[in-house]
Parts: C-alpha cells; sequence; structure tokens
C-alpha cells in the first residue's frame, strides 16, 4: 500500500484506507526522487521541416504531374514548359509550406498542450502530425513523452525507437526513453539508452542524473554518485540531482555527506513556492469546528465557551510490547522501549505546545486513561529497503469505537545527524514524532487516508515546501539546531483551531 511510485513527482500510496470513519495519516514514506524531467522544447525550424519535406519524392513527383496536367495548352510548348516549371516551383513551395505548416501547427499545438499539462490533447495534435508527415521524429518523441506522463510507457518507448530511428542523433528521445524503461524497471536498459544521449551530448546533465537513479536501483552506489556529480557540475541548480546523490550517499553509508545533500537539494526546491496558509494543514472542517477532533477534545478539556477547564491526557508507551492496537496498521502494532531523549523530547513537544495554545496537556501512566497514546513501534512497509525516512501514523479510531488517539513512529534510516539538546535522538527521528504529534492535534495535509477532509490541504511530498514552512511537510532540513520544528505558521494554525493559551 505504501510506497508506490509516480515518476513525476514520485507520490508515496499511504495507508490510504479511511477506516470507517477514522482517518489514518501516514507520514513520510521515503522519499522517492522526483524525476521531474526538463520538458524538450526544441522545436524543428520551419526550414527544417521544409527541408524534409523535399525529400519525400514520392508524394512530389505526383504533384508535379497534376500540376502539369493543368498547363493550358495552345502555347508554345518551351514558354509553356518554362513556365510550368517555375509554376511548379512555386506551387510545390507553396503546397509544401503550407504542408509543413499544417504538421508544424499541430506539432505547436501539442506542445502547449503539453504545457498546459493536457496530455491526451497532446497526442491527438502529435498524432495529427505524424499523419501528415510520417518521417516527424520530434512528433514521435513528444508523443512519446506525453505517453509516459500519462503511465504509458510501452507505448511511450514504442514512439520514442521511431523517432530515433528517424533522426539517430535524437539525444533527447535516447533520454526519456531511457526514462520510460527505467519505470518499466529495465535499468539496464535505462543505463544503455542514457549513455547514448550522453554520447550524442555530453552535456546532457539529466541524462546523467537519471542514469544515477537506475544505478542506484542496480546498487552501483558509486557509478551513481559520480554520475550524480557530474549532472550537479553541469547544472548546479538541479535539486533532484543533490536528491539523488543523497540517497546514493545514504545508502552507501556515507550519512554526513548524504544529509549535505539533501539539505542542498531542499533549498534549490524551496526557491519556487508561494506561502503556505492555515487553511493549507488545517480542513475547513476542523476550522468549522465540526470534526470528531475538535468534538471530544472539547468535551474532554471542559470546553466552557472561552476556555478549557481541564487538561488533554498522552501516554507515552515506553516498554516492549506485542498488538498493541488493532486499530494500527498491522506492521506497526510491535512496539518498543524508548530512550530517555525520545521520551523527553516527547514530553517537551507537549510542553511547548501547552505553553502557545489555550487546551493543556498531562502526561498519564497508562493508555486507558490517555487520549493520545504514544508508541514507537516498527516501520510500516518495511519491506522497501531503499526508504530514505522513517515513518509514522496517527490513527483515529473507527466510528463507534471509544475517541482516543494512537501515534506510532519508526525509526528512521537517518540516524544522523542528532539533535544538540538530545544528544542521541537523531534529528530525522525528532521530526516524525514532532509531525504525528502535529496531526494528534488537528493539523493536516494532503493523503489518500483523509479524503475528502484534506482534499485542499498541500501536499507533503511537494519539494517545494519543507519543515522551515511547517511540520506537516514530510522535508525536511537536517539541522542539529532545530528542536521542536513547529513553524509559526503551525503555531498560527493550532492557535486557530484551540485557541491562544490564557496562562493557565
Ligand atoms: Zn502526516
Amino acid at each position: 500500500m505504501r510506497n508506490s511510485q509516480d515518476y513525476g513527482y514520485v507520490i508515496a500510496v499511504l495507508l490510504g484506507d479511511k477506516i470507517q470513519g477514522g482517518f489514518t495519516w501516514v507520514l513520510r514514506c521515503s522519499y522517492s526522487p522526483s524525476l521531474k524531467r526538463n520538458r524538450i522544447k526544441s522545436v524543428f525550424s520551419t526550414v527544417g521541416i521544409l527541408m524534409k519535406r523535399i525529400f519525400d519524392m514520392k508524394k512530389r513527383t505526383a504533384f508535379i504531374g497534376a500540376i502539369l496536367s493543368l498547363m493550358p495548352l495552345g502555347q508554345p510548348f518551351l514558354i509553356k514548359t518554362s513556365i510550368a516549371l517555375v509554376t511548379a516551383k512555386i506551387v510545390i513551395f507553396n503546397s509544401d509550406w503550407a504542408i509543413a505548416e499544417s504538421a508544424e501547427f499541430y506539432f505547436k499545438l501539442g506542445n502547449q498542450k503539453l504545457d498546459s499539462e493536457d496530455y491526451k490533447g497532446a497526442i491527438s495534435d502529435y498524432t495529427k502530425a505524424i499523419k501528415i508527415n510520417p518521417k516527424d521524429g520530434d512528433a514521435y518523441r513528444e508523443r512519446g513523452y506525453s505517453k509516459s506522463v500519462l503511465e504509458d510507457d510501452k507505448g511511450a518507448i514504442s514512439d520514442y525507437t521511431k523517432a530515433i530511428k528517424i533522426n539517430p542523433k535524437d539525444g533527447d528521445a535516447y533520454r526519456e526513453r531511457g526514462y520510460s524503461k527505467s519505470v518499466l524497471e529495465d535499468d539496464k536498459g535505462a543505463i544503455s539508452d542514457y549513455t547514448k544521449a550522453i554520447g550524442i551530448n555530453p552535456k546532457d546533465g539529466d541524462a546523467y542524473r537519471e542514469r544515477g537513479y537506475s544505478k542506484v536501483n542496480l546498487n552501483d552506489y558509486e557509478g551513481a554518485l559520480s554520475d550524480y556529480t557530474k549532472a550537479i557540475k553541469i547544472n548546479p541548480e538541479d535539486g533532484e540531482g543533490y536528491m539523488g546523490r543523497f540517497r546514493a550517499k545514504l545508502f552507501s553509508g556515507d550519512f554526513k555527506g548524504a544529509v549535505s545533500d539533501r539539505n542542498k537539494a531542499f533549498a534549490v526546491f524551496s526557491k519556487d513556492k508561494s506561502q503556505l496558509s492555515v487553511k493549507d494543514i488545517v480542513s475547513s472542517k476542523m476550522l468549522a469546528k465540526r470534526t470528531d477532533m475538535w468534538k471530544v477534545f472539547s468535551q474532554s478539556a471542559g470546553f466552557n465557551g472561552k476556555t478549557y477547564e481541564k487538561p488533554i491526557t498522552y501516554y507515552i508507551h515506553d516498554e516492549n510490547s506485542k498488538n498493541i492496537s488493532k486499530h494500527l496498521p498491522k506492521a506497526m502494532r510491535n512496539s518498543y522501549e524508548i530512550s530517555d531523549d525520545e521520551e523527553q523530547f516527547t514530553v517537551d513537544i507537549f510542553s511547548y505546545i501547552d505553553s502557545i495554545i489555550d487546551l493543556d496537556f498531562v502526561r498519564v501512566n497508562s493508555k486507558s486513561k490517555a487520549m493520545i497514546s504514544i508508541y514507537k513501534t516498527d516501520k510500516d512497509g518495511k519491506k522497501d529497503e531503499k526508504a530514505e525516512n522513517g515513518s509514522g501514523v496517527m490513527q483515529e479510531p473507527p466510528r463507534g469505537v471509544k475517541y482516543k488517539i494512537e501515534v506510532a513512529w519508526a525509526e528512521s534510516p537517518l540516524i544522523d545527524p542528532k539533535l544538540k539538546k538530545y544528544p542521541t535522538l537523531s534529528i530525522d527521528n525528532a521530526f516524525t514524532i514532532a509531525h504525528e504529534i502535529g496531526h494528534a492535534l488537528g493539523l493536516n495535509h494532503k493523503d489518500p487516508g483523509c479524503l475528502p477532509e484534506c482534499s485542499k490541504s498541500f501536499d507533503p511530498e511537494d519539494i517545494r515546501f519543507n519543515n522551515r514552512d511547517s511540520v506537516m511537510s514530510y522535508n525536511n532540513f537536517l539541522y542539529p539546531k532545530v528542536d521542536t520544528f513547529f513553524t509559526e505558521l503551525d503555531i498560527k494554525a493550532l492557535r486557530t483551531i484551540w485557541g491562544i493559551e490564557k496562562g493557565n
């Protein structure tokens, strides 16, 4: 159920099942390098297209024949011929122009539709261009690309192959075919295509980067590192390149280098974005105070219309136990003893939030007394060897079951760097805990598990945003100095839901 990968922006399919009224948010499925491809903007010049048409001899011969048959009779043959030839030339030229224009017209129309993400429309236009000119390699390539975006990678490969047959020097078509092969898990075939693309254009940073990605899939981390480094050298603003190199370094055990690259990637990605607002991280239902969480919390905390008279209880589980809850995802039902730092960090997060919002918290020593229970568990989706994050879940109960919240979090492979204030706790683990507590207090992000309620929330995988914007983003910078994770926006959102601390 997790980590199903789409290759545009990788969307991890989280534990998406709505569980009879309760919602499941699963945090932080592994970030897969999102392979946002640079669009190929090469448009054949009109002259180029004309040249191509002129070699289409069959049509031309027939055309000249047709022109000659229309020649008026009764004029001196020589003049006639001369006029005929001139006229034919002009007519042929004009006619080729017209043909070329209409092929190019459809090609350009296709490009426009591609740019506006109307992929089906683009395919239809490229098909028209190909019909007019079956030797239009560019139209084949771009149609292939459109098919690939629509996840028809087999169809895409067939189009790229035609483009390459028409123009064996089309490096873009090789690179894109490689990409589609990689989607179909043919990484060896992909590498061979990327290598050809690089041979044709040694400045094709994208081909280097994508080859790096395929090499990581084949566990060739050294080769991948070298490719990513080349991609970054060609384009120092290639965030995907940094993110790819992060993975290669992580899997080869170079945590320090990995973390540095990941931070660089987020820095690049975040240059292009607008500001998030409260509505991006709080559902309209919650803003209208119509969620189960709001109702139950308010009742349980004795909300008198102005403030809360009792604290919300939370429990931190700190022992090895099996099958802690049937509501949690199966893989996350065994729980473990936690470290002092993990415990203290969790306590401190609650104290911190207590100090900024009107709702108060108190720690209790059993699950039965608690509104919110927190467990350290196994990772969900353990099978994914190439996971890059920890995972966590905030689980509301099914309808009809007493409303209590369960939070489970699991270790991240990013064991370094650690927090300064909690020297054994990795930033990534701390972030998972903070993120899930954010959920437990009503913050959200887009997730299949909470639709339609969270349909207007922001996408936590949107790489333009990171944990400097909100604790609800999956993309956390890994700096040791960070120790609370709740941003100004998060605080504003929590205050919108639960009120501002009134000093009680
Ligand atoms: Zn989440």
